[in-house]
């Protein structure tokens, strides 16, 4: 309740503040158009870069929640050059720390940087000018790292501070700091210090993506529950979001991959993430056998060829990157048109994130997830704790969701304000061309899976997808085939989109099993009873061989009966009066 009630404050305070930090005039407001036009030749600002530049030029705390691109930087680097003194950046990438540098040259604005690669002179230098009064330098960007590493920095930033010189403190990626980020970086909890070590220096935390248990979060670390939060919608309207089934084939996917980079998408260029090192180079040999333009990118790479890559891909020398999600953070390519998730995403934070990196441009970009139930197994037995299975989780409900819009699923998780019409068409769900959906009654080939779960537990076996599939479809091992269960009357696509959905409501689950080399999920009854009065329906847009249920609204009806009842299997007559 903590937390809802939390949630609900921040909710008032962060609508409140948006519009109260705009329309008001202040000392500076002049000024900072002048450098806006004048500096960063842009015409105005953006609503919310507006809100929160008046709030951190007014001393208070802010926390910036923007999408990818919205213009955070912007933010900070404007205030550091209309402020007295220095403006630390805590920013996660060296990569990322270089970019912005040179965009900062370019537009004669100071600024440096301070991290393990840096060379003596370069530091002495740098620490000098932290505790210099005449100082140009405006910006200076640290590493997480280095602040928790170096004594000696924080031994000048104390100085700094003393002498009255240490204008403010910007910490992006500030999502890094929560256990419930996609992205916890444990340097991140060294940050914590600044709040109570620099009384009185306001701070900036920036993100793209951060629910609100995140965002309590790093209010709480870093000390900042007075802040003004600041959120701008996570909307991308130009994005397409999509799921498409994926093949069970390799051979298949690769076909599949290769018709779309040499049709809509030739001479377009994305990024198709995946999650192993060997598939990254795996997929794009098959592409580039097929005359693809592909390159591989991993962390597993030395940063020279990493870079070497990027940049190629940049100046589209290649026109596909088969990625890890070690590639992303500060790619700052414009033209993205699409990207595709070969593999299930570990949450809709990274999803987001890593989808949103199509379409900076605002032109039209396709954000597709490849799912397939036995890829969302092992994304989900590779989890360690109760946050990473809910975020498996919702994946799960964005790939299986068959009438909700992908987008408005997107908006739920990120708490974000939503009318059906934001979509305007821009979803597989919402989209022209979708077709209609019925609901399933999917009872009795639940229950035919049941029976072969219990079966072969009975027998000390546990099933796996491949397992349960075979056995349920009368074929491999014998002996996990119960006798009298009803072959489906559905493909075996079909058949894992029912185990899928199953699971996605709780009526089976994922249990996690380790073998030598891997580790697998398995496949087992959930909580939710099924009995011979329960009624699944799972709506589709596929044509299956299941009654239809013709009860519209109710898309599950579970009716609880006596106990004696609940165990029986079901009659014939009873399985067809379910429809
Ligand atoms: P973020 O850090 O939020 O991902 P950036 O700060 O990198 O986004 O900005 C994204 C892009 O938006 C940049 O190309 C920047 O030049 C542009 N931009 C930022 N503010 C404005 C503005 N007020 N008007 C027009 N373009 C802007
Ligand atoms: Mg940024
Ligand atoms: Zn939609």
């Amino acid at each position: 309740e903590d937390l809802q009630y939390n949630y609900k404050l921040l909710k008032i305070r962060s609508n409140k503040n948006g519009k109260e930090w705009v329309n008001k005039k202040f000392e500076w407001s002049d000024k900072i158009y002048e450098v806006l036009k004048g500096k960063f030749k842009f015409d105005d600002f953006r609503q919310k870069q507006l809100a929160a530049i008046n709030s951190t030029l007014s001393n208070k705390d802010v926390l910036l929640l923007m999408p990818t691109s919205g213009g955070k930087s912007l933010v900070y680097q404007l205030t550091a050059y209309i402020s007295k003194g220095l403006t630390i950046v805590v920013s996660p990438l060296i990569s990322l720390i270089e970019d912005q540098l040179r965009a900062l040259k370019k537009i004669g604005i100071d600024a440096a940087s301070v991290n393990a690669n840096t060379s003596k002179e370069e530091r002495k230098y740098i620490h000098n000018e932290m505790t210099n009064p005449n100082s140009k330098l405006k910006l200076l960007y640290v590493t997480p790292e280095w602040v928790a590493k170096s004594k000696q920095f924080m031994t000048y930033l104390q100085k700094c501070f003393d002498k009255n010189l240490l204008a403010r403190i910007v910490i992006d990626e500030v999502h890094c700091c929560s256990t419930w980020g996609h992205d916890f970086r444990p340097d991140y909890n060294h940050l914590s210090l600044f709040k109570n070590m620099f009384a009185g220096v306001p701070i900036i935390g920036l993100t793209a993506t951060a629910t609100m248990n995140i965002l309590i979060d790093i209010q709480k670390m870093l000390g900042l529950e007075d802040a003004v939060i600041i959120t701008a919608p996570f909307n991308r309207p130009n994005l397409f979001y999509k799921v498409v089934n994926k093949p069970s084939e390799k051979s298949e996917c690769t076909k599949l991959l290769t018709k779309w980079l040499s049709n809509k998408y030739k001479g377009k260029s994305g990024i198709i993430y995946t999650s192993t090192v060997k598939e990254t180079e795996d997929i794009s040999a098959e592409l580039r056998k097929n005359g693809i333009k592909s390159k591989f990118y991993h962390a597993q790479m030395d940063a020279n060829d990493r870079k070497t890559v990027q940049e190629r891909w940049m100046d589209n020398h290649y026109q596909v990157i088969v990625a890890t999600i070690a590639f992303g953070m500060g790619i700052d390519k414009p033209d993205v048109r699409f990207v595709i998730h070969y593999c299930t995403p570990k949450s809709l934070e990274s999803f987001y994130q890593e989808s949103g990196r199509a379409g900076r441009d605002g032109q039209p970009a396709d954000c597709i997830l490849m799912f397939s139930l036995n890829d969302y197994l092992r994304t989900s037995s590779m989890t360690s704790n109760k946050i990473e299975e809910a975020n498996t989780k919702h994946i799960l409900q964005y790939c299986l969701e068959q009438t909700k819009c992908r987008r408005a699923l997107i908006a739920d998780h990120f708490e974000d304000t939503w009318r059906q019409t934001d979509c305007a068409k821009m979803c597989d769900h919402c989209s022209q061309d979708s077709k209609p959906v019925s609901n399933y009654n999917i009872t009795e080939p639940a229950l035919d899976l049941i029976k072969i779960i219990e079966f072969a537990n009975s027998k000390e076996i546990k099933v796996t997808l491949n397992k349960l599939i075979n056995a349920w479809f009368q074929s491999g091992n014998k002996e996990i085939r119960p006798p009298n269960i009803t072959k489906p009357k559905c493909t075996k696509q079909m058949g894992e989109y029912i185990i899928g959905y199953l699971i996605y409501k709780e009526y089976f689950v994922v249990e996690k099993g380790f073998t030598l080399y891997t580790t697998v999920g398995y496949i087992q009854r959930g909580n939710k009873k099924i009995n011979n009065t329960t009624k699944i329906l799972m709506p589709s847009k596929e044509i299956i061989n299941y009654p239809i249920s013709t009860t519209t609204e109710i898309q599950e009806v579970i009716i609880i009966t006596e106990e004696t009842e609940s165990d029986k299997p079901p009659t014939k007559k009873q399985k067809l009066d379910c429809s």
